[in-house]
């Protein structure tokens, strides 16, 4: 007999991103040339001196349980990175480390919300958002914003959106999946509608430090005042210092939320990966050049992305001011078939411009937004060459 999946487990999608790059690896394994551009994650290995501190940490026998909330040198070196960057004032206690952002993500949701919240989220949204609050039993409202308005949410959107029920303010700025970044202006209006209605923030800035050009990246909590009493702030190691296989992410919060994911996690995971943890400590309280020189190449990689973007007939996208995504419309290209396979939506349009030209992207659909794809270039410039290539030959065909 087979089991019965729980309602709740059953009304959960998979992701998209992971089932792209799930896709892209089964047809590398079978032998077929693939330039894979699915999923967002460095293709630089993590710096000597990070996987140094972790060998260390093994030698030292730190290869136990840690506290659950993690190690007191980490958490107290990301309040003081806070600090130092941002003008925050946070304790250690309300740092909690946790298996990466997109667990500090769902941590933070399964506190704050109740069955029958709404949570704000403006799509194009990054693919874990909404699964992660319907995961509580809560209701993710979309809400669609504008390519034109660099899909940036306005605060008459916001305002319009908000219910006697919203309780959650959703923000991804630089933003997966477009790459757009809110203006400290863009954001203190925001806030004053979310002081207006009473809001908690829930902000994701995993790609702070991945900005480009004159974009000035700013953190939500700090463009007015009282917003550290309702933001949660979602960030980690894995973007920013190549380290997406550690696990390693964290919130910072108003303490009594600190304590509820900490005693949640407790009874979840015991505690992240304690070898980790000491690397991700010298990643945050060690040298930050490691930092600058990959954000060197994503910006030639970047500028190269936008070149050939442009030069793409009938497709359109925004200029990205941070993260390593292009999220372009395809819509003139829809409603045609390639090489006589009808493609009629954006799903359709990546999975065929995988298996016809081998080079992986993600669905629009995926993040909220139907006739757009996802191409992150976190890859070799050799490696984009070759797969914007692909993409003009399969447009032609
Ligand atoms: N937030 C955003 C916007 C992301 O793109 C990612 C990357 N998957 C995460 C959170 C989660 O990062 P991780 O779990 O690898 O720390
Ligand atoms: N953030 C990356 C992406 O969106 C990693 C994959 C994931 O966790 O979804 O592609």
């Amino acid at each position: 007999m087979a089991a019965t999946i729980s309602k709740i487990i059953q009304a959960l999608e998979p992701s998209a991103t992971l089932a792209m790059a799930a896709k892209a690896r089964e047809m590398k394994t079978a032998g077929k040339k693939v330039y894979d551009f699915s999923v967002g994650e460095p293709d630089f290995t993590t710096p000597q001196h990070i996987c140094d501190a972790a060998a260390k940490a093994m030698a030292d026998g730190h290869t136990h349980y840690t506290a659950s909330g993690g190690i007191a040198e980490l958490r107290s070196a990301v309040a003081k990175a806070y600090q130092q960057t941002h003008g925050l004032e946070y304790g250690p206690q309300q740092v909690v480390v946790s298996n990466g952002a997109k667990h500090s993500l769902h941590n933070a949701f399964t506190c704050l919300c109740d069955p029958g919240d709404e949570v704000i989220i403006p799509a194009p949204y990054w693919v874990s958002y909404a699964e992660l609050v319907k995961l509580t039993g809560a209701k993710p409202v979309i809400v669609p914003t504008e390519e034109s308005n660099n899909f940036k949410l306005t605060p008459a959107q916001l305002r319009a959106a908000c219910t006697s029920k919203t309780k959650i303010l959703l923000l991804c700025s630089p933003s997966n999946p477009t790459g757009s970044m809110y203006t400290p202006d863009d954001l203190g209006a925001l806030a004053d509608v979310v002081l207006e209605k009473n809001l908690l923030v829930i902000s994701d800035e995993i790609y702070e430090r991945l900005v480009y050009g004159d974009n000035k990246f700013v953190s939500f909590a700090t463009v007015r005042p009282g917003l550290a009493e309702r933001t949660v702030t979602i960030n980690g190691v894995s973007k920013a210092y190549a380290m997406t296989g550690w696990r390693i992410g964290w919130t910072l919060s108003p303490l009594n939320i600190a304590k509820a994911m900490d005693s949640l996690q407790s009874q979840e995971t015991s505690n992240p990966s304690s070898i980790s943890q000491y690397a991700a400590l010298a990643a945050v309280s060690g040298p930050q050049q490691c930092v600058g020189d990959m954000l060197k190449e994503f910006a030639k990689r970047r500028e190269y992305v936008q070149g050939r973007l442009a030069k793409l007939p009938k497709v359109t996208c925004p200029e990205m001011g941070g993260a390593f995504y292009a999220f372009f419309n395809v819509q003139a290209h829809l409603g045609r078939t390639y090489g006589g396979v009808q493609v009629n939506n954006s799903a359709d349009w990546c999975l065929q411009l995988l298996a016809q030209q081998g080079v992986a992207t993600v669905m629009g659909s995926a993040f909220g937004a139907e006739g757009y794809a996802r191409l992150s270039f976190a890859t070799s410039l050799d490696v984009l060459e070759k797969g914007f290539d692909g993409i003009e030959a399969f447009l032609k065909s």
